[in-house]
């Protein structure tokens, strides 16, 4: 028996048992079936491609709960990249990155530092909503990873500022806090082979959590634009 027949049998029967009319069945969320993911291409060249490779991607778990994979929006041109942790649920249902509450407070923070959401491109360490907004497991990012790995490629921006704890430690490949290392220039470890400089900071969804913590990232964005200059 399949496993919905089983579950509707099953279903069925406890109804009978309480002897109540059976009310419409519940839909069942059926998880997306695992196919066979497509291989790296041998050369991505454009934004298209990267958005082609990962498909109806099934690579992590995280799959199984997305509505939408939140690939990166933005200039594929851009000077400045952005980097967060993961999509909430607002990006869940919108397919784009950063468009909640913390998403708002990017924007201004774009805005203050002289640029529109447009001028720079925004992207995340992995694509699919983690459940409850958790962080991201290793096995999840060691996934994922490869396509920001060709995002970055392809825009090659001046700058890249790590939004948070989970964006430095994979781009930096560091174990440091967080608060160690944010407001100092760091390399791009993951991507040797580019000339980018990196700044860590605290992510938007923490400066709402903390406000004071904005006067700190607002000294971070002021020596992000000097590098830029
Ligand atoms: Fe694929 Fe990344 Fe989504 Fe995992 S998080 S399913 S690797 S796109």
């Amino acid at each position: 028996m399949e496993k919905d027949e089983f579950l509707t049998s099953q279903y069925k029967k406890l109804w009978a048992e309480a002897g109540l009319e059976e009310p419409i069945r519940p839909r069942l969320r059926r998880a997306p079936r695992r196919k066979k993911d497509a291989p790296a291409p041998a050369s991505l060249r454009s934004m298209q491609s990267i958005v082609d490779w990962i498909g109806d991607c099934t690579r992590c778990g995280l799959c199984e709960g997305r509505n939408n994979i939140v690939i990166g929006d933005g200039n594929k041109r851009a000077e400045l990249m952005f980097v967060g942790e993961a999509p909430g649920a607002d990006e869940d249902k919108t397919g784009l990155p950063f468009v909640g509450r913390a998403g708002k407070l990017l924007n201004k923070i774009i805005e203050a530092m002289g640029f529109e959401r447009k001028d720079v491109y925004i992207a995340n360490i992995v694509k699919c909503r983690p459940p409850n907004n958790r962080p991201p497991q290793p096995e999840e990012v060691s996934a994922c990873i490869g396509f920001l790995h060709a995002q970055i490629k392809l825009v090659r921006p001046k700058v890249i500022v790590c939004l948070g704890a989970s964006a430095a430690k994979t781009l930096l490949q560091t174990e440091e806090n967080i608060s160690a290392i944010r407001g100092t220039a760091q390399e791009l470890v993951a991507v040797p082979e580019l000339d980018v400089k990196v700044m860590p900071t605290f992510h938007p969804a923490y400066l709402l959590r903390n406000p004071s913590a904005k006067k700190t990232v607002w000294q971070d964005m002021k020596k992000v634009k000097t590098w830029l200059a």
